[in-house]
C-alpha cells in the first residue's frame, strides 16, 4: 500500500481545546525502534532521538532562576539561593560542595552549528534538490534533515514540504522513519487533524508499530474525540511489552481530561501492579481533578497516593505541593488549612506547632534494619570481594569481646580529610577530641598505618591507641561493612564517622522499606566533620532530629517537597514543607 501525500490535509488546524495538558517541549524522549521501510532490505535498527529531558528543563529553569538570584545578590542582598543546607543531607548541599570544587573549570563552549541552515519556510522540490546537492552524505539527506527538524521543532509546513518532495520522487511513498518523525512534530505542535491523518495512514499501512510510534499516537490522540482509540493502542502495546510510565501518564491524564475517572484509576492500579513508579505529574493530575469534590472514596485514594510517596521516599515538586494544598483546602465542609513552612531544628512545625516524626528508629525498626543489613550487606553481600571470611570472623570476635562503642571512626577516610596534612596527626586530633568526651571509640584502620613513615608516625599512633580501640584490617579490605557491623552491633545510640555516603550498600538492600529505614538510620547516625583546616577545633555537621518523610496524624499532614530553585541530589532531603491541618 502506498502513502499519497495529498492524503494529509495541507494546513494545520488548531487543537480543539486550549487546556491541553500533555506534551510539552521539555519532557519528550523519542526512542524509536525504526524499520527501514523502503522495501529493499527490511533491516531493523535502534535509534534514539533525545530532545531536552525533564531533568534538563529543570536544570535550565534552575539556571534562569539562579541567574535571577545571582543578580539579586549583586544588588546587595545577602539572601541564599537555597534554604537551610547546613546538614549533610540537606537539598542543595552537594551542589554547593561541587560548585566550590569546580569554580576554576573552563567555561563550556557552545556546540558547533550545522553546516546546512534549516529552512524556515516550505521549499519546493527544486529547492530541496539543490539543498541535497550541498550535503555530503547524500544517501542520508532526507533522514538527516527531518531529524534536525525534530531537534529544532521546525514548523509543520516546512516538514511537510520535505515529505511532499520525498513522495514525488518515490511514487507517492513516504517511508516509516520520515512518517514517525513527522508525527513527532505534529504531536509537539498539538495539531489534532494532522495526527489523525498520520494515524489513519499508519493504521492502514502497518499491522503493528514499534513503541515510539505507539507512544506518539497515544499522546496525540488522547486529547481528541478519538481518545478511546488511544486506549486500544495501549492494549496493542501491552501485547509486546510493559508500557512505560509516560505511556500510562498520557492515558491517565487523557482519561481525566475526558472526565472518565474510572478508566484513570484502573490504569493507575495497573501501572502499580507492574511495579512501575508513576510520574509525579500523574499523581498531581489526580489531585487537580479532585478539587472541590466531596467524595470519600476519591479522598481515600488520594490519601493512599500520599502514603505511596511516604513509603517510596518520594517528594512532590513545588507545583504538585500547591495542587495538594489546593485540594485539601477545597474539600467541602472539612476546613483544612495549608501553609508552606520550614521545620525548626527541634522538629517542631512552625505552622501548626506539632512535632514531626523523629529521625530515631523505634527499637522494632532498628532490629528489623540490623537484621537485614547483617544478612544482605555483611553476610550475604559482595564484601568478600574486598575482604575474606576469615578476616570478617576475626573482626566479629574482636567486637564481641568489647563493650558497646559510642562512635565508630572510618580511620583512613578521616585521616585523608586534609590532603596536605600528616594523616596520623589529623586522626589523632579527631580521636583525642572524642576521647575527651568520655566516649567509647572504635577506629577502623589498615595494617599499613602501623608502618612508621612520613604520613604515619609511630608516636602518634601509640597515643591514639591509648584513647580508643583499634582494629587493623588487611590493606586490601573495604571498610564500610566493618563500619556498619560495628555500629549496628553496638546499638541504636552508636554513631559513625565517615564522608562515604554508602550508596552501594543501600542499593544491596532488598526493598523500598528497608532502603528507607537504612537512609533514615544513616541520617540519624552518620557524623561528618566540617572543620576547615587541620589545626581547627573539631566540629561536626548537625544531625537532623526529625525524619524528612510524608506523614500524617489524621487531622494533620506534613509533606516535604522540592523547591524549584534547589537542585537536590538523590541522597539529599528537601528542606521545605507543606503543613496541612484541620481546624477542629
Ligand atoms: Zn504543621
Amino acid at each position: 500500500m502506498t502513502f499519497y501525500f495529498t492524503g494529509i490535509r495541507s494546513f494545520p488546524k488548531l487543537w480543539k481545546s486550549n487546556s491541553y495538558l500533555g506534551l510539552s517541549s521539555s519532557n519528550f524522549y523519542l526512542s524509536l525502534f525504526l524499520k527501514d521501510c523502503y522495501g529493499i532490505r527490511n533491516q531493523e535498527k535502534w535509534f534514539s532521538v533525545k530532545t531536552m529531558s525533564a531533568q534538563n528543563t529543570k536544570a535550565m529553569n534552575l539556571l534562569i532562576a539562579k541567574a535571577r538570584c545571582f543578580r539579586k545578590l549583586d544588588e546587595g542582598s545577602n539572601k541564599q539561593v537555597s534554604a537551610d543546607s547546613s546538614h549533610m543531607f540537606a537539598a542543595g548541599a552537594a551542589k554547593k560542595r561541587s560548585q566550590v570544587n569546580s569554580s576554576s573549570k573552563a567555561p563550556v563552549l557552545p556546540p558547533v552549528k550545522n553546516i546546512i541552515q534549516l529552512p524556515t519556510k516550505p521549499l519546493n522540490s527544486e529547492e530541496w534538490d539543490k539543498l541535497k546537492e550541498e550535503f555530503k552524505e547524500k544517501a542520508n539527506f532526507e533522514n538527516w534533515i527531518i531529524l534536525q527538524m525534530v531537534k529544532s521543532h521546525s514548523s509543520l509546513d516546512v516538514a511537510k514540504s520535505v515529505l511532499a518532495w520525498v513522495a514525488t520522487k518515490n511514487n507517492g511513498i513516504v517511508g516509516y522513519d520520515l512518517l514517525v518523525k513527522y508525527l513527532y512534530l505534529c504531536v509537539f505542535h498539538k495539531q489534532t487533524s494532522e495526527i489523525i491523518d498520520v494515524y489513519e495512514i499508519m493504521k492502514a499501512r502497518y499491522k503493528r508499530l514499534e513503541s515510539g510510534a505507539y507512544t506518539l499516537l497515544m499522546r496525540g490522540l488522547m486529547y481528541t474525540d478519538r481518545w478511546r482509540e488511544a486506549l486500544l493502542l495501549l492494549e496493542d502495546l501491552k501485547k509486546v511489552m510493559i508500557p512505560s510510565k509516560k505511556n500510562y501518564d498520557d492515558c491517565i491524564q487523557g482519561a481525566l481530561f475526558h472526565q472518565d475517572v474510572n478508566v484513570a484509576w484502573n490504569l493507575y492500579q495497573e501501572l502499580l501492579s507492574h511495579d512501575i513508579v508513576p510520574m509525579l505529574e500523574t499523581l498531581k493530575a489526580f489531585f487537580d481533578f479532585g478539587k472541590d469534590m466531596k467524595d470519600d472514596q476519591y479522598s481515600n485514594k488520594l490519601h493512599n497516593i500520599l502514603l505511596y510517596l511516604r513509603n517510596n521516599q518520594l517528594y512532590p515538586g513545588e507545583s504538585f505541593a500547591h495542587s495538594i494544598k489546593t485540594w485539601f483546602e477545597s474539600i467541602p465542609g472539612e476546613q483544612w488549612k495549608g501553609q508552606f513552612i520550614t521545620i525548626q531544628q527541634s522538629g517542631q512545625c512552625l505552622g501548626c506547632g506539632k512535632t514531626v516524626e523523629s529521625i530515631h528508629l523505634s527499637s522494632q525498626e532498628y532490629e528489623f534494619l540490623k537484621e537485614k543489613i547483617m544478612r544482605d550487606v555483611i553476610d550475604g553481600g559482595d564484601q568478600y570481594k574486598k575482604t575474606t571470611p576469615q578476616e570478617l570472623k576475626r573482626f566479629q570476635n574482636f567486637v564481641k569481646y568489647r563493650p558497646p562503642f559510642d562512635v565508630v571512626v572510618d580511620g583512613l577516610n578521616v585521616a585523608k580529610m586534609f590532603p596536605k596534612a600528616r594523616e596520623s596527626q589529623v586522626l589523632l586530633n579527631v580521636v583525642s577530641h572524642l576521647a575527651k568526651q568520655n566516649l567509647q571509640v572504635l577506629v577502623l584502620g589498615r595494617k599499613h598505618m602501623l608502618t612508621q613513615n612520613s604520613r604515619w608516625r609511630r608516636v602518634e599512633m601509640e597515643k591514639m591507641q591509648k584513647q580508643a580501640s583499634f582494629f587493623f584490617a588487611d590493606n586490601i579490605s573495604e571498610d564500610d561493612p566493618f563500619l556498619l557491623y560495628a555500629t549496628l552491633h553496638s546499638g541504636n545510640h552508636c554513631k559513625f564517622i565517615t564522608k562515604d555516603l554508602m550508596r552501594d550498600h543501600k542499593a544491596c538492600l532488598p526493598d523500598a522499606k528497608t532502603q528507607r529505614l537504612f537512609f533514615k538510620w544513616q541520617q540519624g547516625h552518620q557524623l561528618a566533620i566540617v572543620s576547615k583546616h587541620p589545626g581547627a577545633k573539631i566540629t561536626f555537621q548537625r544531625i537532623l532530629s526529625y525524619d524528612t518523610v510524608v506523614q500524617t496524624t489524621g487531622d494533620s499532614w506534613h509533606i516535604p517537597y522540592d523547591d524549584d530553585l534547589v537542585e537536590r541530589y538523590s541522597y539529599e532531603v528537601p528542606t521545605k514543607w507543606l503543613c496541612l491541618h484541620r481546624k477542629t
